[in-house]
């Protein structure tokens, strides 16, 4: 069994055909997916997809883009969220400088919410860091986050080395299939195998295959097939480890 850690399936256009998706997720043996939501609206429908469908998780924060919208409802219906039974994770959260949407010290104030709301629960926190690796490492140890994973992971090998040491987890999307991605492969040629999760991030980032397409959770068999090209080990293996990681770390 494999497991999507990361879905936008409330997204367009996956969540206009949502049956058929699921239903192709099932026959390629994804049998957990984590729904993630990026702001109060999507984390709402990441919990009724969680209710609708056993085997669908939900994900909840607000993702550093959009910080300087955020507004005390929002915040409040986040920590209210918390509370369901099938939310799993916070996030996405994170820090964004590659394009700055919102001021630093605006999305740096939000990310340390999120932070301290993870404390509080003791839910894993699911991190978008772009060009933003020595703030979001820094605040995440300063703050004492436990359980985090660095979703999409894309930053150097020697940044990942210090991830892992960290204690945190690094989670790979179809980008390690791309053909420029040389950097992303030696970063999984290194990987502690219990370090390691899969997710597609979908609808975007479809693997080489499916290029330029809409992405969906059936496709992260193609992530998993380079991982054990750059592993050296069978498909089979990582799946199992993967999966294995996934469980102990979301406690799905
Ligand atoms: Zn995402």
């Amino acid at each position: 069994m494999l497991i999507d850690t990361h879905a936008h399936l409330q997204f367009d256009p996956l969540k206009g055909d949502l049956d058929s998706i699921l239903e192709r997720a099932k026959n390629e043996g994804v049998g957990k997916i984590i729904v993630v939501g990026i702001d109060k609206e999507s984390s709402e429908q990441a919990i009724k997809l969680a209710e609708k469908y056993e085997n669908i998780f939900a994900a909840i924060g607000l993702h550093p883009q959009d910080s300087k919208k955020i507004n005390g409802e929002d915040w409040n219906a986040i920590e209210e969220m918390t509370k369901h039974a099938k939310v799993i994770a916070i996030g996405e959260t994170g820090l964004d400088y590659f394009k700055i949407y919102s001021p630093k010290e605006i999305q740096i104030e939000v990310f340390k919410k999120h932070i301290h709301l993870a404390n509080q629960t003791g839910l894993p926190l699911i991190v978008h860091n772009r060009d933003a690796d020595e703030d979001s490492l820094s605040i995440l140890q300063n703050e004492r986050a436990k359980h985090v994973v660095f979703h999409c992971y894309s930053s150097s090998l020697e940044f990942a080395r210090r991830v892992w040491a960290a204690g945190y987890m690094t989670s790979f999307t179809g980008v390690v299939t791309y053909k420029k991605s040389d950097v992303l492969r030696e970063v999984l040629k290194e990987c502690p195998l219990e370090k390691i999760m899969v997710e597609t991030d979908c609808p975007y980032l479809a693997p080489q295959k499916y290029r330029g397409g809409t992405n969906e959770p059936s496709y992260i068999i193609e992530t998993v097939v380079e991982i054990a090209k750059q592993k050296g080990m069978e498909a089979r293996e990582i799946e199992k480890l993967t999966t294995e990681n996934a469980e102990r770390f979301f406690s799905i």
